[in-house]
């Protein structure tokens, strides 16, 4: 038998109302589908289907310790997979869709796969309209974490899906451009509306859902959770988002520190330096440099970390140096959680 078909990858579609009846078909079967969304591109099967959520877990080599996050196409099926309150509605109705997840009691309809077990389901109305074309082709909630092997960084177009997911069973890439947030969704548990926690920060701001709710966010404490120890709070893995070459993150880090690094060292800039100080480089230097923005804007930082991290993983670099966001405003706590995990060491 010819490995072949495993050897190309999966297809990428262009999102023609066509290709989205075809993959919808594919969904509807218990295949898996390679989404866009606004925070980053996932793997979708259809949520309601224990063997097809399995093919999630098999092809990232997910731990079934981690749930999946389940995708509707409109606030109004929330009921058709979660207990809802009057707290998860006002969030739902001020953010979605958005990156936005909800934790809720789950329904007995979501198999406990897809909750890793747990009483609980997260649900999000995703922002992307392609997404929510086929959700609503398909005819069923979708459930779908990142698009990418377990624990390497979260894929933003839909070339890092197939080059990151090639050899898998997955043989569908939907295209529907770069992820214009680029972050994972801000995960809030309602479970006890009364106490709102902050599960993950993410793309939304804390603060804006905090203003919602008219009560702070708790935010449990985050103890260093490992691979194969049962986790308290799911995902909540130390290490995750990271690539193969060793990130060292610092408080800060300018084009001065730059020139004082080891000479196959990359270094990550959050933002653009200014002409005057490109200009008298020693040589070398320059090519070492990438910058996450060029005017310094969170959106900025965070819609290219995850892309150019790929691309500083793919040169060779011994290390990458990259410094934390100041400011604890905005999408800096997002941004500050995914590069402190992509330095995570176990
Ligand atoms: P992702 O890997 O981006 O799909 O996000 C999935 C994450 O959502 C998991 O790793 C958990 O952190 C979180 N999550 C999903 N379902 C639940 C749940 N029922 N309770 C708590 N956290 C959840
Ligand atoms: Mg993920």
């Amino acid at each position: 038998m010819s490995s072949e078909p495993l050897l190309q990858g999966p297809r990428i579609f262009r999102p023609t109302t066509a290709n989205l009846a075809r993959l919808a078909a594919l969904l509807r079967r218990g295949e898996l589908v390679g989404v866009p969304s606004e925070t980053v591109y996932g793997l979708a099967a259809d949520a309601l289907n224990p063997a097809a959520c399995a093919k999630i877990f098999a092809a990232k080599g997910r731990p079934t310790t981690d749930p999946l996050i389940v995708h509707l196409a409109s606030a109004a099926d929330l009921d058709r997979v979660a207990r809802s309150n009057p707290a998860a509605l006002a969030l739902a109705a001020a953010f979605w869709p958005g990156p936005l997840t909800l934790v809720l009691p789950k329904l007995a309809v979501v198999p406990d796969l897809v909750s890793a077990g747990l009483p609980t389901v997260a649900v999000r109305v995703p922002a992307h309209p392609v997404f929510r074309r086929l959700i609503r082709l398909a005819g069923r909630p979708l459930a779908a974490p990142s698009a990418n092997s377990f624990g390497y960084i979260s894929p933003t177009s839909a070339a890092h899906v197939r080059d990151g997911l090639t050899g898998t069973s997955l043989r569908a890439v939907l295209d529907g451009g770069e992820c214009l947030v680029g972050l994972e969704s801000t995960i809030v548990d309602l479970t006890d509306p009364a106490k709102a926690r902050l599960l993950r920060p993410g793309g939304l701001d804390a603060a804006a859902i905090e203003r919602v709710l008219g009560q702070k966010l708790v935010r449990p404490h985050r103890k260093t959770i490992s691979v194969g120890v049962a986790a308290p709070a799911p995902g909540m893995l130390s290490r995750h988002y990271s690539p193969r070459t060793p990130l060292v993150l610092h408080k800060r880090l300018d084009v001065r520190d730059a020139v004082k690094l080891a000479s196959n060292d990359a270094c990550l800039l959050l933002r653009k330096p200014a002409p005057a100080d490109l200009r008298h480089l020693p040589p070398g230097t320059l090519r070492r440099l990438r910058w996450l923005s060029e005017r310094g804007e969170l959106t900025e930082m965070a819609k290219n970390l995850f892309a150019t991290l790929r691309v500083l993983d793919g040169e060779g670099w011994t290390r990458i140096h990259a410094a934390q966001v100041p400011g604890g405003e905005g999408l800096a706590p997002a941004i500050n959680d995914r590069l402190k995990r992509a330095a995570a060491k176990g």
